[in-house]
């Protein structure tokens, strides 16, 4: 029986229809980190991939330590602290991303395009360093191996193509690599954050009401623990200040029923929000799951808004009723764990990330053939999945801790919807080879129209469900945190359901 339901705004981003443009992270850059310390900062980044990310190399864990390592004995321990570890490490964090690692970040020199005498050569701006003001080569910046601009220098050392065959990798770099595609990054508000548990300071917690993952400015001491335990590399210690920053959901838009800018921003609409109801209960034991049950124990815990016994217990746990219909209409609820399209980045970190991708079909039905592009054989199209362009292996590697049958599950289903789609708008497929695509996947006809919906026509309003703001429950809901804090040390527990 539950007992004890959270609400969490969850996020989905759709990678087919990501372009890379970089729309989200300027928009979050001119909002939260256009001040001075926060240069280097992108709360939010978008990556090539296959690619070696920002902080570099952010994935190798044998480099940065961060997330949690199940033990021997079957605890989760946090990778760069822990008892011993945290004492020893309190006043240097050694696995800590170092400026070569993020990129010296810099401004132009705009007044000499203006000021300059005139002369026979253009004016140009030269790069000047913001740590050091002098004049400097650009030799890094958070998106430095965009598109084919890194490979295969950068590309070759994306620590996921360990996970693929040579004659895998092979496929993925041919034609001077032109199978990429794009991965926007942002904080996932964990339902198990490290970075919460290693802050020694108490300034980390994650919000009752909603689920977004905050720091106390006021409280944080600038140990950077944070920075070393998160996985994902998503928070940051601002120079300025010294105090460490990072994404907060623009909870002061979500608030307002406004979507975070970046958004609000996307051109490609990939992304979408909404309210998942989760089993807090059962948090520790599905993070301590073996590596490949990660994303089908995460859905587990993930509870169906339209059951009356989660209303009930979701009601008696202090969640307000428009926030159960939102969680009822969400578009996160119906990609995650409805059509079980979409997965969290690299489970096996075991955070529980509440921002969930639907993994890139790309022309995963063909491939190059004689140095020609060969679509695949239709009546063999799932045989296709085995020569795929980016290997399910490589993708299996990001989204679902190298277990591939929940990728090959969301990839037969993408193809089902657009077979299904063939047939409607274009019609040169007989029903019976539709039918037996769609079996095949699992999806009904229904089902496949609505995936195409929300993918391709959904409206704003459809795309970010966002429930109204209750700071009246915020409060009381703080204080229980606060209290389970006190007692048990660790920040993430909630109270058990109240009217126990
Ligand atoms: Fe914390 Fe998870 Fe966000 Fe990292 S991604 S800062 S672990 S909540
Ligand atoms: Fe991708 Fe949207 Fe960001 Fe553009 S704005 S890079 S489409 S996530």
């Amino acid at each position: 029986m539950v007992t004890n339901v959270r609400s969490q705004v969850a996020m989905v981003f759709h990678l087919d229809k990501c372009i890379g443009c970089h729309t989200c992270s300027v928009a979050c850059k001119n909002i939260w980190t256009d001040r001075k310390g926060t240069e280097y900062m992108w709360w939010n980044n978008v990556e090539t991939k296959p690619g070696t990310g920002f902080p570099t190399l952010w994935e190798d864990q044998t480099k940065y330590k961060g997330g949690w390592e199940k033990t021997e004995s079957g605890e989760l321990r946090i990778k760069s602290s822990g008892k011993v570890k945290g004492l020893a490490n309190l006043f240097h964090q050694p696995s800590l991303p170092t400026m070569d690692d993020y990129y010296e970040p810099f401004n132009f020199k705009y007044e000499d395009l203006t000021n300059a005498p005139a002369g026979k050569d253009q004016p140009t701006a030269r790069p000047i360093s913001a740590v050091t003001g002098e004049p400097m080569e650009i030799e890094a910046g958070p998106n430095w191996d965009d598109d084919l601009s890194g490979s295969p220098i950068y590309a070759e050392n994306d620590p996921n193509l360990m996970a693929v065959t040579p004659e895998e990798r092979a496929a993925l770099f041919e034609i001077q690599r032109m199978v990429f595609f794009y991965v926007p990054r942002m904080c996932n508000h964990c339902t198990n954050p490290t970075c919460v548990a290693a802050c020694p300071s108490g300034a980390m917690y994650k919000r009752g009401e909603d689920g977004v993952v905050l720091i106390n400015q006021e409280v944080c001491r600038g140990w950077r623990h944070c920075v070393a335990a998160c996985p994902y590399k998503k928070t940051y210690y601002n120079w300025q200040t010294g105090k460490s920053e990072k994404c907060l959901l623009c909870f002061p838009r979500l608030e307002t029923g406004q979507a975070p800018a970046c958004f609000h921003s996307c051109v490609g609409r990939i992304r979408y929000l909404g309210v998942l109801l989760y089993d807090a209960d059962r948090i520790e034991e599905v993070a301590k799951s073996d590596v490949g049950d990660l994303v089908e124990k995460q859905r587990e815990m993930i509870l169906n808004p339209h059951d009356p016994e989660v209303i009930a217990a979701a009601k008696a746990s202090g969640i307000a009723d428009d926030v159960i219909l939102s969680a009822q209409k969400s578009p996160v609820y119906k990609f995650v764990k409805e059509w079980r399209l979409a997965m969290p980045l690299h489970p096996e970190f075991r955070t529980l990330p509440m921002l969930f991708y639907v993994p890139p079909l790309l022309p995963v039905v063909g491939k190059v053939e004689n140095g020609t592009y060969e679509p695949a054989n239709p009546e063999s199209l799932f045989g296709s999945l085995k020569e795929a362009r980016v290997p399910v292996s490589y993708l299996a590697s990001l989204f679902s801790a190298g277990n591939p049958a929940p990728v090959i599950e969301s990839l037969k289903k993408l193809m089902a919807v657009r077979h299904h789609r063939r047939g409607v708008s274009v019609g040169d497929l007989r029903p019976d080879q539709i039918n037996g695509v769609l079996k095949e996947a699992g999806v009904s006809a229904e089902m496949c129209e609505a995936i195409y919906k929300l993918t391709a026509l959904a409206s704003f309003e459809e795309r970010f469900v966002i429930p109204a703001a209750h700071r009246e429950k915020a409060h009381e809901m703080m204080q229980e945190t606060e209290l389970v804090k006190k007692e048990t040390g660790f920040g993430i527990r909630q109270k058990p359901a109240r009217g126990e």
